[in-house]
């Protein structure tokens, strides 16, 4: 099934303008720090973190960070945002969660064309068919085909408990079981989750790029505002470029201060891209 981006700013750093116009003002400040955080007003947060964000005095807007809960994105897309090493991450493990029904996204470009989109859909249910059959073929041969797998199968019945010879009984009994994955579950459930833990891993390998994805990412101002010069630009890629423009936005809901330093490389200064340049700059910021 289709899925679609979804972001949400799930926690900030608390008065994050405040954190940064008094990190910045003890610079040239002989104050202590009480004396200058009772000291901010409304003004002169709004004109230090202008100061600071325009001189580029970044180590300054490290003290403030935002993370976002990202959904609904293809593994193509978290494949870019993890390069952005400055930042955290945590992501569903495709190692660990089957993939009962994988959602997967369809650029725009392929939306545009019917047969296309038709195609695509079915590929992406040929690979769902695909994983569903080597999970269940693995697990079935990690029990029949025990020699070829390094006796996985002996290491996990010591591990859940369970007495050899009773299992080998019911081996023979469901050899030629259609539903024999089924019966594992309902009669060696601890068995049958750790078999599927390892069939799993090796069946995510067929898994597209345009494979669903769930993230969790942590920023620093200094970062995210790196991250959206390269993405909220023309010339990132679609998927990633609406997503640095989201992440923007929910930052401009919380702190439309912090925000206006966010945006496109061209928004604050000449374009970086050179012969690659869109020649459709965003309206400027600064
Ligand atoms: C349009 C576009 C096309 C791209 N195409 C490709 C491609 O074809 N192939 C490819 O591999 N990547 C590609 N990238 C990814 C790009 O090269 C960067 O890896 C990515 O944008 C992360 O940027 P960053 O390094 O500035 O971010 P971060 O990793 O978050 O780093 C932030 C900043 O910290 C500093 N920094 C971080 N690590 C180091 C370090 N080890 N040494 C010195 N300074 C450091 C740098 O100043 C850096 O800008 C592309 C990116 C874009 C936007």
């Amino acid at each position: 099934m289709e899925t679609t981006l979804k972001v949400k700013l799930i926690s900030h750093t608390m008065n994050p303008e405040l954190v940064i116009a008094t990190a910045g003002k003890l610079c040239y400040s002989p104050s202590n720090i009480d004396d200058l955080m009772e000291k901010q007003t409304e003004e002169s947060i709004e004109k230090f973190v202008n100061m600071i964000t325009s001189i580029g005095h970044g180590s300054v807007l490290e003290h403030t960070s935002f993370t976002f809960g990202i959904e609904g994105v293809s593994r193509s897309l978290t494949h870019q945002l993890v390069r952005h090493r400055i930042a955290s991450y945590s992501q569903q493990s495709q190692r660990y969660v089957k993939e009962v029904q994988f959602e997967y996204v369809i650029p725009q470009d392929i939306k545009n064309n019917p047969i296309l989109v038709e195609s695509y859909k079915n590929h992406m249910e040929d690979t769902q068919r695909l994983y569903d059959e080597i999970v269940d073929k693995l697990m079935y041969d990690y029990i029949y085909e025990e020699d070829k797998y390094g006796k996985i199968i002996d290491i996990q019945l010591k591990k859940c408990n369970i007495d050899k010879n009773k299992f080998e009984s019911w081996k023979k009994e469901n050899k030629d079981n259609e539903k024999f994955v089924e019966l594992l579950r309902e009669s060696y459930k601890k068995l049958y989750s750790a078999l599927e833990k390892k069939a799993i891993e090796n069946a995510r390998y067929i898994f597209p790029n345009a494979c669903e994805t769930k993230i969790i990412c942590t920023m620093n101002l200094r970062s995210l505002i790196n991250f959206c010069h390269h993405r909220c630009c023309r010339r990132a890629q679609e998927e990633i470029f609406n997503l640095a423009w989201t992440m923007l936005k929910e930052v401009e809901k919380v702190s439309p201060l912090l925000a206006k330093s966010l945006g496109a490389s061209c928004q604050f200064g000449p374009c970086p891209e050179g012969a690659m340049c869109c020649m459709m700059p965003f309206e400027k910021k600064r």
